[in-house]
């Protein structure tokens, strides 16, 4: 479905026509959606939606594969030919092509199949293990459209499961046209506000980002919301360089901006954007003890889609390189012996350090030892319960970053304040490295046959994460320097 819809897309007189992979950015931000149809980005995908990509096709051929044993399946060449095939009434057409001018629709579905009746339903392979996601919803409604028969559409998920789409899904089909429509009618790109998450990895950021600079728009203000950006323009508040001389009491509360301590903090925000400078709202307080710095590499892409910790890593005292120890597990089968091997560490650092300081970025740590809690129904575990009840000695170093400091930065990620040059100034040796890339580089070593190679791999992921806990001891310094 992806290469094909990508290689259809560069015929001009079928751009014009509403696709269901329209969907996606429209979902994502309406002016991406706009910029799409009059003004297209090439852009290569990043290496971790490639790995998507090449997942999702290797699902489509496995799906294909199982259809073939059952049924004989023909390989649509073109919108005429899908015609000839329905009209032969051949029992599955592979990667139909299907065209509406009056509707304004074209689509391209994976699979159509001949149901008893002689009509066809439209289906297609999702890595998903969802049938409830916005974006399949429209896709599948408008093969439907297309199809106009009343069938419902079916979706072979992930996990092999095949879901159906029927009427329920026809209202936000509705939505979906009638709103791209508008949108497509516009003569210039809709206003909207930056958005840090999905603005970064968009095509269209270079676009985008001096447009935003240039007008000083508050929403590219950590914490500030595209909505409560919005309403402070509404009160005379347009630009950080009013934000930021503005007082508390000038600042209206305003849905997402509620409370003095937040508008003092935008405020602060809106001045640390424009000067660089940090400004602490309170003395760090970090527990006392021993401190090891902890980080987990998790792959989501298992065929479970049960997120398999594959590297549980730690940073002991003495702090240095070599001071790095971890537990790895090859793939997913071994994912219960690597999780008693980070509880045996654990139980062996307990015993060395008896005021054992857990330091971790994020709450994805903690929330990861509960779901393999969970999962092995270790609740009740002794060093379970202790790393999970009230005197754990997970600590979340992100907390007092958050709680005491405002930072010249869009994101208050590790790799945010870690590789700033006026702040921690710590660089990870792989430049290119990060959580999607080790999870990219995992892919590559699962499925590598050539022993040195997977070696190679293995060590550039622990250096990676032998950096990460590095950067975190790195950052904990760097408190203790400034703000203790
Ligand atoms: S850069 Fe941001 S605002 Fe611009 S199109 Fe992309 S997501 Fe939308």
């Amino acid at each position: 479905m992806g290469l094909l819809n990508r290689t259809m897309t560069t015929n001009k007189s079928i751009q014009t026509l509403i696709k269901p992979s329209d969907a996606s950015a429209w979902i994502a931000c309406h002016r991406r959606a706009w910029l799409d149809k009059h003004q297209p980005a090439s852009y290569e995908p990043d290496a971790f939606n490639q790995l998507l990509s090449d997942l999702g096709l290797e699902h489509e051929a496995a799906v294909l594969a199982q259809l073939e044993n059952q049924y004989p399946v023909s390989h649509a060449t073109s919108f005429e030919h899908t015609q000839a095939l329905i009209q032969q009434g051949i029992p599955i057409i592979y990667q139909g092509r299907l065209r509406d001018e009056c509707q304004g629709l074209v689509g391209y579905p994976d699979f159509l199949i001949r149901h008893e009746s002689g009509q066809y339903q439209p289906a297609d392979a999702k890595l998903s293990l969802s049938e409830n996601k916005k974006s399949i919803q429209i896709q599948l409604g408008i093969y439907r459209r297309l199809l106009n028969n009343g069938l419902p559409a079916m979706v072979f998920l992930g996990d092999g499961r095949v879901a159906l789409l029927g009427d329920e899904v026809e209202s936000l089909v509705d939505e979906f046209i009638t709103g791209l429509r508008a949108l497509l009618d516009l003569q210039h790109q809709p206003p909207v506000r930056y958005s840090h998450s999905k603005c970064r990895i968009c095509p269209y950021e270079a676009h985008c980002r001096p447009e935003f600079e240039a007008r000083e728009d508050i929403s590219l203000l950590y914490g500030i919301h595209g909505k409560a950006a919005d309403y402070l323009t509404e009160a005379g508040i347009s630009t950080i360089s009013q934000l930021a001389t503005s007082t508390i009491e000038a600042v209206p509360d305003v849905p997402y901006l509620k409370g003095n301590k937040r508008k003092h903090r935008a405020i602060l925000q809106a001045k640390s954007f424009l000067s660089g400078k940090i400004y602490p709202l309170n003395k760090a307080i970090l527990p006392e003890g021993t401190w090891i710095h902890f980080d987990i590499e998790d792959n989501p892409l298992t065929p479970t889609r049960e997120r398999h910790v594959y590297l549980w890593g730690f940073l002991l005292p003495a702090y240095a390189r070599d001071d790095f120890d971890y537990v790895w597990t090859d793939d997913e089968t071994r994912d219960y012996e690597g999780w008693l091997g980070f509880l045996q560490k654990i139980e062996v650092y307990r015993a060395l350090y008896p005021s054992l300081v857990l330091a971790h970025y994020s709450n994805h740590e903690k929330a990861t030892i509960r779901k393999y809690a969970e999962r092995y129904a270790m609740e009740n575990h002794a060093t379970v319960a202790w790393l999970l009840g009230q005197d754990s000695p997970l600590f979340d170093i992100q907390n007092p970053i958050l709680d005491c400091l405002v930072l010249p930065l869009q994101g208050y990620g590790l790799k945010d304040i870690c590789k700033h040059p006026g702040l921690v100034n710590f660089q990870w040796e792989n430049q290119g490295s990060g959580s999607q890339w080790s999870v990219v580089q995992f892919n590559h070593f699962r499925s590598e046959t050539n022993l040195l190679e997977k070696q190679k791999l293995k060590t550039e992921i622990l250096g990676y994460n032998r950096d990460d806990v590095i950067a975190t001891r790195n950052l904990e310094l760097w408190l203790r320097r400034l703000f203790c």
